[in-house]
């Protein structure tokens, strides 16, 4: 069987340091392991119109800005297909279809969908005052369903949150299958490795980073921008002396340390731990998380540090995404082809889909054996 990838975001912002180390990271190093036969990436304007129906102008801004993400990141189009979901019209289709495989009460148990109706202010009775639910938005896992398998994915790398969603999906494919015959590919998920990127949290350490919530770093955003917001963030509200003993668990500085600190860092950034008043030499996350448990080690070397250790990742990223911003036409035309690429894929699957439920009338034979099938009957 192909190894095939299909994953993605949606066009509601540009992309942050949870996207990063939840999904794209991953995606590039699949990418570049040459172990996939085939990379959807999935721009998924459509999903994000479910709710923003009010406000398509957002979503198309940020196609692009997702683009640039993605391509300054290291997703290389001549590896990877990027794509816009709403230009493959395909996966509608096989969204309703599937739309009669699932119950409401299944959809209503789907807890990324409480939490992000939540979220949302969604009212889920309708009594209060509160918005009601736009019906795509609340069907919106059945459309990933369709996304998913219409690439006949078998691999999917994504954040936490997106695990029922996945599991969904395996639903309707077993199914699907089990109805009409074997036709669709279960896919498995892959969630990051490191225990700190299943679901980063904000700059605010309270929830998880989300562009909705206004407490991301962003993959574009300048050096001195990154720095105001390390600066600004979230550590241990009892470590108020420098000398007091800190807390590391759930202290958002060490979740980010966690998520981004390779080994060399420690020699690179030597520095950071040099002090007017006292020094430190770390040669691991270990080390220093130690010394802070212990005390005088102050937040500000701590945050020093984690700017440096996130800058090392982001300016790469930073400079090819300069270089992107001039050349927006080749951004678009990646798009382009990438979709009709994307589209043509899943075609294939939608015709699968319409063999097995046998509403495939005109194709060829099929009508021939229709038309010998009712002639006899009305012959009788
Ligand atoms: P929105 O608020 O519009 O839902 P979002 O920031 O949650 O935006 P999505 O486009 O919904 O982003 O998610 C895209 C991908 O990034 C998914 O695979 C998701 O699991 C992953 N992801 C998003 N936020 C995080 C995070 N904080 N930590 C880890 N992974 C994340
Ligand atoms: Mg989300």
């Amino acid at each position: 069987m192909e190894k095939i990838i299909l994953t993605g975001d949606r066009p509601t912002g540009r992309l942050h340091i949870g996207h990063y180390v939840g999904s794209l990271r991953r995606r590039v190093e699949l990418q570049n392991s040459g172990q996939f036969d085939k990379i959807f990436i999935m721009i998924a304007d459509a999903q994000a119109l479910t709710d923003n129906a009010d406000n398509p102008e957002k979503v198309r801004q940020n196609i692009l800005e997702v683009a640039m993400d993605y391509i300054s990141a290291g997703l290389d189009p001549e590896k990877s297909v990027l794509f816009i979901q709403s230009q493959v019209s395909e996966l509608t289709e096989l969204t309703f279809f599937y739309e009669n495989l699932v119950t409401v009460q299944r959809l209503q148990r789907n807890p990324t969908v409480k939490q992000e109706m939540l979220l949302r202010g969604y009212s889920d009775d309708g009594t209060d005052n509160k918005a009601g639910i736009p019906v795509g938005f609340f069907c919106y896992p059945i459309s990933q369903a369709a996304d998913i398998t219409a690439f006949k994915a078998t691999v999917v790398p994504v954040g936490e949150d997106q695990e029922p969603m996945l599991e969904q999906t395996r639903e309707i494919v077993r199914k699907f299958n089990a109805t009409y015959g074997e036709t669709l590919v279960e896919p498995a998920i892959m969630l990051p490795d490191n225990a700190a990127c299943l679901r980063l949290p904000g700059t605010d350490g309270k929830a998880k980073m989300s562009k909705s919530l206004g407490n991301c770093i962003y993959l574009s955003d300048p050096a001195d921008v990154v720095w105001d917001k390390v600066k600004g963030m979230y550590t241990d509200p009892q470590h108020l002396q420098v000398s007091d003993p800190g807390h590391v668990e759930g202290n958002t500085v060490f979740t980010y340390l966690d998520a981004f600190c390779k080994p060399e860092h420690f020699e690179k950034f030597r520095d950071c731990f040099v002090g007017k008043k006292v020094s430190f030499t770390f040669n691991s996350l270990d080390e220093v998380k130690d010394q802070y448990r212990k005390g005088g080690l102050g937040d500000m070397m701590i945050k020093k540090f984690l700017n440096e250790v996130l800058n090392d990742t982001l300016e790469p990223i930073r400079q090819r995404r300069h270089q992107l911003e001039q050349n927006i036409p080749y951004v678009y035309e990646v798009l382009r082809k990438g979709s009709e690429v994307a589209r043509a894929a899943a075609a294939e699957t939608l015709a699968d889909v319409k063999r097995a439920m046998k509403i495939n009338y005109f194709d060829p034979g099929v009508l021939d054996q229709l038309i010998a099938e009712q002639s006899e009957k009305y012959a009788k």
